[in-house]
């Protein structure tokens, strides 16, 4: 099948993926329609409002003109050549993905099909087997599915929220999973972001080192299986580090040049062994539950892969144990958390670790201040269970602390002023939770897995 270019095409979801995936598409040159059952996030995007904080994704969406546009009626699938599926696949109880997102834009899908072909991508992060359940699901809703006509592909989504757009513009891997004629359309589809032929957008240059990404064809349960090994392999990296950091602290090492001796091994690599407070986000937990569960479902136990989720948890606990063994106890002192986001540059809170280590300060009694440059508006709409008072500014966050926690490595925090803040504290004590502070302040300075280079600690 020839595609047309350029091609119609339908995103289903516009939260991080969907909204970066409709930008991207647009940008190289596609007609797309994102469709979303929430109509105050569709409202938004028609006033030219973006419902996320992503870095740049603001100028990307508004500079696409008629290319792009927004609308709840699934009626645009009609006309799609490609429809992306990048709804969520949040985790259920036992920690199996909840698939009721998928599986209802499925049947919504299907209401829309009809003799023409069409490739049905799926971006949502899902178990391996979806793919084919999905087929299934359309096989069901539809007469008019025909498996000559219309093909499910698995294109995993790699970017990170807080620099999705250069991820995306410039991915180190495309990956496409399924049938080989779809797999062309498909290659066909991103020929612009494969021979990197279109400009840059505002924000997001092409970085001198980039050439073009690999395209990476595989079956679509490989395609799943890349997917949560890739996350579930980062998460192990985090991980490792935080173990190995535990007894840095324990025998007199350091973990900061401990991670740079062994990060310069290429066959280990620098990234992803940066020992703190550990992962967090809506993708690490869920993916590595997710293939835990994969497995228990085969009968088949991931033993790494528990105990990396269990070292992570654990390093919310260490954090607390710093602050406990200044204080000795917390009861009604003022403890401030800086940074609320699970990273910095981005409003997401999912499984975010300052959630944890709010509430288990509420558990200890403390009285938890937390300040956020961008989330904090999202956390009194989401964390209406945990006790905190918001501060309004960072003085405010500093202000008669009995300790601050630096939680997420905002650009705010790494280029205030530490030390007039410090002199507002009641006693000037700071739990580097992300290892970051590398220039003496005037403060007692813990970090994790490592005794603080000397002078840098009051
Ligand atoms: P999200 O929660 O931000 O967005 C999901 C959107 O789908 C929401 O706007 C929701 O209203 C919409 N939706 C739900 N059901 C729908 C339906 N039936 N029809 C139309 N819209 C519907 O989720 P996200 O973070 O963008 O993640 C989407 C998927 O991508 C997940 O599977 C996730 O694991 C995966 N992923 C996420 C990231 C990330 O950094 N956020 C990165 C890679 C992969």
């Amino acid at each position: 099948m020839q595609l047309n270019h350029p091609a119609n095409v339908a995103v289903i979801g516009t939260g991080y993926v969907g909204l970066g995936t409709a930008g991207l598409l647009a940008h190289i040159g596609h007609r797309v329609t994102g469709i979303d059952i929430d109509q105050n996030k569709i409202d938004m995007l028609l006033r030219g409002e973006v419902p996320i904080h992503e870095p740049g994704l603001d100028d990307l969406l508004s500079s696409q003109g008629d290319r792009l546009t927004w609308t709840t009626d699934y009626s645009a699938v009609r006309d799609a050549d490609v429809i992306f599926i990048c709804v969520g696949t949040p985790p259920g109880l036992d920690g199996t993905p909840d698939l009721q997102y998928v599986v209802s834009a499925a049947a919504s899908i299907a209401e829309y099909l009809n003799g023409n072909a069409k490739v049905i991508v799926n971006k949502s992060t899902v178990p391996i087997g979806t793919g084919d359940y999905v087929q299934r699901l359309l096989e069901d809703h539809t007469r008019a599915f025909d498996p000559t006509r219309h093909f499910v592909v698995s294109n995993p989504e790699f970017l990170r929220e807080g620099t999705a757009l250069g991820d995306s513009l410039y991915p180190d891997r495309i990956v496409l999973g399924g049938q080989m004629e779809a797999l062309e359309i498909m290659t066909q589809l991103y020929a612009p972001l494969i021979d990197q032929t279109f400009s840059p957008p505002k924000g997001a240059p092409r970085p001198e080192w980039f050439t073009r990404p690999a395209v990476i064809k595989t079956s679509l349960q490989s395609a799943e299986m890349i997917k949560y090994a890739a996350n579930a392999f980062l998460a192990l990296k985090i991980s490792f580090a935080n173990e190995i950091s535990g007894l840095c602290e324990r025998v007199g090492a350091d973990i900061e040049e401990v991670a740079a001796g062994i990060g310069m091994d290429q066959r280990i690599g620098q990234r992803f062994l940066q020992a703190g407070l550990g992962w967090g986000g809506s993708c690490f937990g869920k993916d590595t539950q997710g293939l835990i569960s994969a497995g228990r479902e085969h009968q088949y136990e991931m033993p790494i892969l528990q105990a990396a989720i269990d070292i992570n948890y654990r390093q919310r606990r260490v954090i607390i144990d710093k602050l406990l063994r200044h204080l000795k106890t917390v009861k009604g002192k003022r403890v401030t958390v800086l940074g609320m986001a699970f990273k910095p540059n981005t409003d997401d809170l999912r499984d975010a670790p300052t959630h944890d280590l709010i509430s288990q300060l509420n558990r200890l009694g403390a009285s938890v201040t937390a300040h956020d440059p961008i989330a904090m508006k999202r956390a009194e709409r989401e964390w209406t269970h945990l006790n905190y008072t918001p501060a309004s500014s960072i003085q405010e966050a500093f202000e008669r602390a009995d300790a601050v926690i630096l939680a997420t490595e905002w650009d705010d925090y790494m280029t205030m002023d530490w030390n007039p803040l410090l002199a507002t504290m009641r006693r000037p004590l700071v739990i580097d939770a992300r290892n970051v502070i590398r220039s003496p302040i005037n403060a007692l300075v813990e970090q994790v897995g490592r005794d603080a280079p000397r002078g840098e600690r009051r």
